[in-house]
């Protein structure tokens, strides 16, 4: 490894960088590795790269391990102007994460925590998560040859449950509170040599810097004026705002956009803080959104998140389910179809035009972080149609009712 630091978000003590543990002992607050202040992209053609080797400057790996990669990354920025147009913004990008090798942005994060596990040493990989985690980390850690282990709750559906099992790691429903099962899988992790790739671990944090990187890259360094990322525990949108921070520093970019935090109105613990002036998260009770990927109830960044927001001068916003549901038609109807959680920055950035927080002249970019068809269940929410008729009949039911 190289010779970096971790560096705790709330009291700045230092750690070593093959530290695991993702938490200060002093404070508890997340550590995070510290800024990298030099650094070039790798030139060459991005078709041939990996996102580990394309940006290993601002990464502490001396051996990269190409082999690790599903060929994460790279995701496609699209530019939907007619909405952007009918909100009244000069340009609105959609960084499609759905299109990652497990349908979410988690595949990023879910690499660097395999890359770093295997620079360790380690032979074990874990999460505890019922959703796109479980599956990336599943999918990741089962095919770098890692004894890989996932934990659940007891209770969890089947149809969330069969594409973790799918990847073949050991799948554990957990019969016990879900919420000290995450505590409890560091315990065991420890113990038992189980590197558990959580939530807003360390380098899962590092790894969703590459969308930032690449969003620098796709727009010609001319970075968006706003980003807008949905938020649960906090990590993307402390990833994503690293990446952009990390570029300045080397001279990449000439400014950092201003980030804007999206919760679902059912779970905003950060909101709640946020427009309160607080600088701590209070756990919220009885969560209640469509947005299952958003609720986290007691975000384990939520006050680095907070403290960010007050660096970087951006805002903080919250959207109801049924605000949700319209931006994920509207998108769905340009071509990107996203899960609820990926639909919340579109209502949200709405909402902010309506406000006039949001002006004319600005271009934002929305993270759409995972696929549709993640949920299913949401088709029910969009009365949707369908036409029948008889083949005999069809060049005229065509001619007479379109
Ligand atoms: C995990 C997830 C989020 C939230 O990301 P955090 O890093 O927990 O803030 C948002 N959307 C989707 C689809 C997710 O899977
Ligand atoms: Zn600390």
């Amino acid at each position: 490894m190289k010779d970096f630091k971790l560096i705790c978000t709330a009291c700045g003590k230092e750690y070593s960088i093959e530290r695991v543990d993702p938490r200060c002992d002093d404070c508890n607050e997340p550590l995070e590795m510290e800024l990298v202040k030099k650094g070039k992209i790798k030139q060459g053609n991005p078709l041939q790269h990996t996102i580990l080797e394309r940006y290993s400057d601002f990464f502490p790996f001396n051996e990269i391990r190409n082999d690790l990669s599903l060929n994460e990354g790279f995701t496609p920025l699209v530019s939907i102007s007619r909405i952007a147009k009918r909100i009244g913004l000069k340009n609105l990008y959609f960084k499609n994460e759905s299109q990652n090798p497990t349908w979410s942005f988690k595949d990023r994060g879910t690499l660097f925590g395999i890359q770093h596990a295997y620079s360790l040493g380690y032979k074990k990989v874990g999460a505890v998560s019922t959703g796109n985690m479980a599956v990336s980390v599943a999918a990741y850690g089962k095919r770098a040859g890692f004894d890989t282990f996932i934990f659940v709750g007891k209770n969890i559906p089947a149809e969330k449950l069969n594409p973790i099992a799918i990847y073949g790691a050991h799948l554990i429903r957990v019969d016990g509170d879900y919420g000290r099962l995450y505590y409890e899988s560091l315990n065991i992790g420890r113990k038992q040599g189980i590197y558990f790739i959580n939530s807003d671990v360390t380098y899962r944090v590092e790894g969703y810097k590459t969308a930032a990187f690449e969003m620098c890259e796709q727009l010609d360094f001319d970075v968006p004026d706003y980003v807008v990322v949905p938020t649960s525990a906090g990590g993307n949108v402390r990833g994503i705002y690293k990446g952009f921070l990390e570029f300045k520093e080397a001279g990449i970019i000439d400014r950092v956009p201003k980030i804007i935090v999206a919760q679902a109105s059912g779970c905003s613990p950060i909101y709640n803080a946020f427009i309160e002036g607080k600088d701590k998260v209070e756990r919220v009770e009885n969560p209640d959104t469509i947005a299952h990927g958003i609720e986290n109830p007691f975000p384990p960044s939520g006050n680095a998140v907070l403290k960010m927001l007050k660096e970087n001068g951006g805002t903080c916003i919250s959207v109801s389910d049924e605000e949700i549901i319209i931006a994920q038609k509207e998108m769905a109807e340009k071509g990107v179809f996203g899960q609820p959680e990926s639909c919340v920055p579109l209502a949200a950035v709405k909402k902010l035009r309506q406000q006039g927080y949001l002006t004319e002249n600005d271009r934002v970019a929305c993270i759409v972080t995972g696929s549709g068809l993640k949920y299913t269940a949401a088709f029910e929410k969009h009365n949707l149609k369908s036409h029948t008729c008889k083949l005999e009949e069809l060049n005229n039911f065509i001619k007479d009712n379109f």
